[in-house]
């Protein structure tokens, strides 16, 4: 068995497990060695009931005082009961299982295990698992797997599969020169993957990870080596004349560039004009006005007489950014296009034919803008938003496109600066560190699941002021396939909270491209007042109309995830708010929460989330988890991320070949990260 084969040659995957895996962005046995367990599900020690906390797991022992009762709400069947034990008791609900009122009976002790949740105040156990005694001490403290699923493919399955592949294929031959190993305290890469997976107890999982956090960090650093040599062949270019347009658009501005701003654009400009090659990262925290820089520049290519691009990562962003700079370019002669991937294929092709032919100088677009089919007149400029979201892969093929195209980059990330300067390696860097002036800071609350009443009220007086608010859906884990209903049924919870001249819609990840755009032009034009939402919205959306941001199981998301979505308000003159709503009581959710209630600065936010969490925390929530790394966290990782940096840097390009010939298996990972062979 080779990491390159399909994965059907793992026996016992047909056709069928195949395309559910497929659906994981699993084709090959390496994609499955590296589809790695989102958490580990352990087996505590038994609790007391009054130790059960919201929103953690519980494992106890519980005297069922009483019988089941099942009653039925719509297609629901719903079976409850209460236990006790010493120290007080607790309710139990399961769903659509009428038999386990014959399962249970009265006057017996079991051992349950679930997650508590607050229903009208009192805390509540659904769908707990009921363990015999010999099923809990068997997995008592020992680390099972937790896999992300999809529909139709099982944690079981999962788990079965990587235990074959492992039976059977040939790790050895670590591609780690064993000093670089003895150096960095790391294992070795068979054992780390058989310990990621299987781990035997929670030190060997995080030597494990550490181990494949640092693969992952090494390659990346030996592919902008690789990168950083090819730009620095790469000859000089035209010098660009300053020209009068981007001056003429800075004057017609309604506000003044903040000094911020002023300073980037000058540095984007000095590029531009001094005959070297761009390439730069924008690094700015959310509302900072990023796409003003890009727009100055883009005009700025165009007078030139070059074609530029824009390319964002998602359709509705997309939009808005074409929308918005149409507007801007509309008494200057640049001319520009959208290119997404929900187009028919009449209208791409017809787009195409317009780039080809440079009707168009400037394109604004998804990924759509690197397929192969597109053919730039004569590209002068690519611009990626919100880099954090495109791997470097991406951006590289989108500057082969053309000869020397400049290249500008810009992310709302908030990544310290020795971080960045290790991430960005290739790219020099411009900080727009300050907010336009006329902004009110947003004020922020974190609150618990009591509060919803409340919170559904101050949205409506918001609505009634003319304002508009955004929610984030509580989120379900079981599996991304029950996103969409998820999303559905909780809209119509707010709709029913809320008075019916209010307009409230919901969007979700799984919904059609051009679905998601209506939706969104909506909410815009304020035709829709609230908008429920996964994280979908997260990137980039400026609706400044809009003023509350609510989210639900605020305690799930990283502090940068969450920066970045309270970023959706805040961006007009309206005093805007953020409300936190947390589903755990538990102190460390508190504390975390509270960094984020008292600051509205992201560098501060990611600085101090760090300090809470130790590195190899490797239950908390993934902060990075759009960069390119499937384990490793730029964040929590940042240590391991410095020493492969460390390690990997000062290889000269002979060395880098030399260590791929040697092992088939880092070649190939090499060629995978920048796209080409090498
Ligand atoms: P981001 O940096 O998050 O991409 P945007 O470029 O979307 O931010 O800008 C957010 C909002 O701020 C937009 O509505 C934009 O028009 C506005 N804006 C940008 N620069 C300024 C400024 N100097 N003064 C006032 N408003 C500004
Ligand atoms: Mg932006």
């Amino acid at each position: 068995m080779q990491l390159t084969d399909a994965i059907s040659v793992v026996k016992g995957i047909g056709e069928k497990t195949e395309k559910g895996l497929n659906k994981l962005g699993i084709y090959t046995v390496q994609d499955m060695l590296e589809h790695y367990p989102r958490a580990y599900d352990i087996y505590g020690r038994l609790m007391n009931i009054n130790e059960i906390e919201e929103g953690e797991m519980a494992v106890f022992v519980g005297y069922m005082y009483m019988n089941i009762e099942t009653k039925k709400v719509r297609h629901l069947t719903i079976a409850s009961c209460r236990v006790k034990d010493a120290t007080g008791s607790i309710g139990l609900t399961w769903f659509n299982m009428p038999y386990i009122k014959n399962t249970l009976k009265s006057g017996s002790y079991y051992i349950f295990r679930g997650k508590a949740s607050r229903k009208n105040g009192m805390l509540v156990i659904e769908q707990p698992k009921i363990l015999s005694k010999e099923e809990y001490y068997n997995k008592k403290d020992v680390l099972q797997p937790i896999y992300p699923l999809t529909n139709g493919v099982t944690n079981n399955l999962l788990s079965k599969t990587v235990k074959a592949i492992i039976e059977e294929i040939d790790l050895t031959g670590d591609f780690l020169p064993s000093t670089i190993r003895k150096e960095n305290d790391l294992v070795e890469y068979r054992f780390a993957v058989k310990q990621i997976h299987f781990p035997k107890d929670k030190e060997e999982m995080l030597r494990a990870r550490k181990r494949i956090v640092f693969n992952e960090f090494f390659l990346f650093t030996l592919a902008l080596t690789y990168m950083k040599e090819e730009k620095s062949k790469k000859i000089r270019k035209n010098p660009y004349d300053r020209g009068s347009i981007s001056d003429a658009l800075i004057e017609g501005l309604p506000y003044e560039l903040t000094n911020a701003q002023k300073r980037a654009w000058n540095e984007i400009m000095k590029d531009m004009c001094d005959g070297v090659i761009m390439n730069r990262l924008v690094q700015g925290d959310v509302g900072s006005g990023k796409t003003v820089l890009a727009a100055l520049a883009l005009a700025m290519n165009a007078e030139n007489g070059y074609q530029g691009t824009l390319m964002v990562p998602t359709e509705v962003l997309a939009k808005q950014h074409f929308e918005s700079l149409s507007k801007l370019y509309e008494p200057f002669d640049i001319s520009c296009l959208l290119l997404t991937g929900s187009m028919t294929a009449k209208e791409k092709r017809l787009a195409y034919e317009k780039i080809k032919n440079k009707e168009v100088s400037v394109v604004i677009g998804t990924h759509a803008l690197i397929q192969e089919k597109v053919e730039y007149a004569d590209l002068g400029l690519v611009i990626t938003d919100e880099q954090h979201r495109f791997g470097v892969k991406q951006r590289e093929i989108l500057s082969t496109k053309s000869e020397n195209p400049h290249v500008l980059v810009m992310s709302a990330t908030p990544i310290p600066r020795t971080l960045a300067i290790i991430l960005y390696g290739d790219l020099d860097i411009s900080v727009v560190d300050e907010l336009p002036a006329n902004r009110l800071p947003i004020k922020n609350c974190v609150v618990n699941t009591d509060y919803h009443s409340t919170a559904y009220r101050f949205i409506e007086n918001q609505i009634q002021e003319g304002r508009q608010a955004y929610i984030i859906c509580p989120m379900v884990e079981e599996s991304e396939s029950m996103e969409a209903e998820n999303v559905i049924e909780y809209t119509q919870k707010v709709r029913e909270a809320l008075p019916p001249f209010i307009r409230t819609e919901y969007l979700h990840g799984k919904m059609k491209p051009k679905e998601k755009n209506e939706i969104m032009e909506q909410f815009a034009k304020n035709e829709i007042q609230v908008l429920v939402s996964t994280t979908v919205i997260e990137v980039g959306v400026n609706v400044p109309n809009a003023t509350v941001m609510m989210i639900e199981n605020a305690e799930r998301f990283g502090l940068a995830q969450l920066h970045q979505l309270r970023g959706r308000v805040g961006r007009g003159d309206h005093q805007s708010y953020c409300i936190l709503v947390s589903g755990s009581r538990s102190k460390e959710t508190k504390k975390r929460l509270e960094i984020l209630n008292t600051s509205n600065d992201g560098f501060y936010i990611a600085g101090e989330d760090l300090k809470l969490r130790g590195p190899g925390d490797l239950f908390g929530i993934r902060q990075s988890g759009d960069m390119e790394f499937k384990l490793g966290d730029i964040y929590n990782d940042a240590k391991v991320l410095k020493a492969a940096n460390e390690a990997a840097k000062n290889m000269s390009i002979s060395e880098i070949q030399k260590l791929c010939s040697k092992n088939e298996r880092l070649k190939h990972q090499l060629e995978g990260y920048i796209g080409t062979t090498l």
